[in-house]
Parts: C-alpha cells; sequence; structure tokens
C-alpha cells in the first residue's frame, strides 16, 4: 500500500501516519518527492483495511499494491482449480459442465421431465430453486422443503448432480441433505455471514456474481469462502445492472477471461438470468464457452409458458436439446 500525501502536508501529519501504520503493525517508509511526500507500507501479507487512515490530516490518496483476495488470486495458486460435484468435474482442462433446469421446482413431473430431458441432451447438472428469492412478497416463493425433496429424486433419478440455492444459514443443514452444490445467488453474493458459514461446509458451491459487483468485489465475495477453508467454489457470471433495459442485464463476457487472469477457480456463465430473453440464451451460450468459460448454466423448463417463475428467458426440452448439439460442436471446435 501507497499513502500518497498532500503537497503542503505538515511533517507532523506524515509522522501521525507513521504511527497509524505501526499501530496497525507495519512499517512506513517515507519516500520524499519533490512535489509531495508518499509513505509506502512495508511488512503486511496481503491487502491493507486503511480505515484508521484513509481520513487523517494531509492524507490526499491510498494506492492498494495487493489485492482484497489473496487465496482466491493467481499469484498464490498458479494451477487451475478444479471443483468436483460429485464426479462432475468444473475448471482445468476439463470439458465445459453445461447446468439446466427450471429456475424454480413446482411439481414432481416438472422436474422429472426436466432431469430427463437434460441428461437426454447430455446435460451434467440438474438446477431448480425451492427457496427463491424474489424481487416482491406476492411472487411464488418456491416450494421449500418438498421442493428439495423434489430435485433430489429427479437428480437420483438421471443420475445428475443437483444444485441448488441457499438464501440464509438456518436452511443450510435441510439444503445440504438434498443438494449437491449450494448456490449463493446475486442477491447473496455480499452476504457475509452466509459466505462465513458455506466456507465452513464440506460442499462444492456456485457463487453468482451480484448485480452491481465490480470483479473485485465478486473475488472478495469468493475470499470469504477459501478463507473459512471450502476452496470448492465456481463462481457465475450472470449478467450485471447498467442503464440497458433491452436486455434483462448486461452480460459481462469480458469478466471469463480476465478472471480467469486474476483467480485459479472455475468460472461459469448464465446467459438465462443474463439476457431474460429466451431468443439470446443460445448465442450468448455458445459466445460463454468461446471466450473461455468452465460450463454454462441455463434455464430449461418442460413448458416455460406455464413457468412459475422466469418462463421468458427459459428453453424448452426442444431448444435446449437443439442448444446441446450447438454447444457440443463450439466444444469440439474449440478442443475443450
Ligand atoms: C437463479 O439462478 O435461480 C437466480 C435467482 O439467479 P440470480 O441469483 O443470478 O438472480
Ligand atoms: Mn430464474
Amino acid at each position: 500500500m501507497l499513502i500518497v500525501m498532500n503537497h503542503e502536508a505538515a511533517s507532523e501529519q506524515i509522522d501521525a501516519v507513521l504511527a497509524a501504520i505501526k499501530a496497525l503493525g507495519y512499517r512506513g517508509e517515507p519516500i520524499p518527492g519533490s512535489m509531495r511526500t508518499a509513505i509506502g507500507v512495508l511488512g503486511n501479507q496481503g491487502y491493507v483495511d486503511d480505515s484508521s487512515i484513509r481520513e487523517l490530516p494531509g492524507v490526499r490518496e491510498i494506492l492498494h499494491v495487493s489485492k482484497p483476495y489473496k487465496l482466491v488470486s493467481r499469484d498464490f495458486h498458479p494451477q487451475p482449480t478444479v471443483v468436483d460435484v460429485c464426479g462432475v468435474r468444473f475448471g482445468g482442462q476439463n470439458r465445459p459442465v453445461i447446468i439446466a433446469g427450471p429456475c424454480s421446482i413446482e411439481t414432481e413431473e416438472q422436474m422429472m421431465q426436466a432431469a430427463r430431458r437434460v441428461k437426454q441432451a447430455g446435460g451434467r447438472m440438474l438446477r431448480g430453486g425451492a427457496f427463491k428469492p424474489r424481487t416482491g412478497p406476492h411472487s411464488f416463493q418456491g416450494l421449500g422443503l418438498e421442493g428439495l425433496k423434489l430435485l433430489r429424486q429427479a437428480g437420483d433419478a438421471e443420475k445428475l448432480p443437483v444444485v441448488t440455492e441457499v438464501m440464509r444459514i438456518e436452511q443450510l443443514d435441510q439444503i445440504c441433505r438434498y443438494s449437491d452444490m449450494l448456490q449463493i445467488g446475486a442477491r447473496n453474493m455480499q452476504n457475509f455471514d452466509l459466505l462465513k458459514e458455506v466456507g465452513k461446509l464440506d460442499k462444492p458451491v456456485l457463487l453468482k456474481r451480484g448485480m452491481s459487483a465490480t470483479i473485485e468485489e465478486f473475488l472478495a465475495a469468493a475470499e470469504y469462502l477459501l478463507a473459512e477453508g471450502n476452496g470448492q467454489v465456481v463462481l457465475c457470471e450472470r449478467g450485471i445492472r447498467t442503464f440497458e433495459t433491452a436486455t434483462r442485464n448486461t452480460l459481462d463476457l469480458s469478466v471469463v477471461p480476465l478472471v480467469k487472469e486474476l483467480s485459479h477457480l472455475p468460472i461459469v456463465v448464465d446467459p438465462s438470468h443474463a439476457t431474460g430473453k429466451r431468443s439470446l440464451v443460445p448465442i450468448m451460450a455458445k459466445a460463454s464457452l468461446v471466450v473461455g468459460a468452465d460450463g454454462v448454466m441455463v434455464e430449461m423448463h418442460p413448458d416455460p409458458d406455464k413457468a412459475l417463475c422466469d418462463g421468458a428467458q427459459s428453453l424448452d426440452g426442444k431448444g435446449f436439446a437443439a442448444l446441446m448439439t450447438e454447444l457440443d460442436a463450439v466444444m469440439d471446435f474449440l478442443g475443450v
């Protein structure tokens, strides 16, 4: 960390900054310049919390050299991490994983059909929400425990590992009993208490990017999981909020190659929530593989027009099968 002082900063102000650095357990090294003094911070192992220094008189700017994430970074762990969900492997040299299923678990028939379609088409994991983070309280909130059981039943019937969202710490025991992977949704990406608890578990995690989270915040959220000991983390880009309203969100595909430079964790893309439009899902799914995604998660419903949630962005069984054929061709072309 480098602290840049104002050009008229008095020597007492510089001394106060040096004392604050010392109080944090580090050493400050003044670097006098012709216009102003900068102070280098030495001895830190990683990101330094600058809150005790930021507001001190005479401080103009603080430049962080270390990132707020360390365990997640490539510097710390140069080899790609492979996340194994009951034999389905994300990351490294593994073929990208296609996850599909409905937004919400609704009925036994819907889930069994969805699982069959996913399996027949070559999808490798089944998704479905039992606890749904809906924008308004009058929308369908999910089936809860009953939904978890239906998801498990459908996954078992087709031998597909399953992933479902957890919103609260109190749901963890129950969800862990039924699900092979825990999804932390966009709205909970910075629910730090939830991240800490999930970090203590021995369960793979699908961490979705918050809709207004920077890449640094996204990786710092993953750092919470790794810091507690859970390294089985797959990141998921699902679109971010921008001024654009023609699509539900704006799919930030550049995050995929950038995250791969910065981190060893696998990253998948969810083009369904990113676009909100069924017609755009296949092409953006293909684009995701081209930019290097380790997988794609799409919403698929046996009868999307009757879906209780996100029907407009859900493929039907036929649409999903057609997409899988195209994705297989893209993967073969890419040699992944
Ligand atoms: C979901 O995948 O079901 C979901 C709610 O997505 P997100 O958290 O990205 O909005
Ligand atoms: Mn959805």
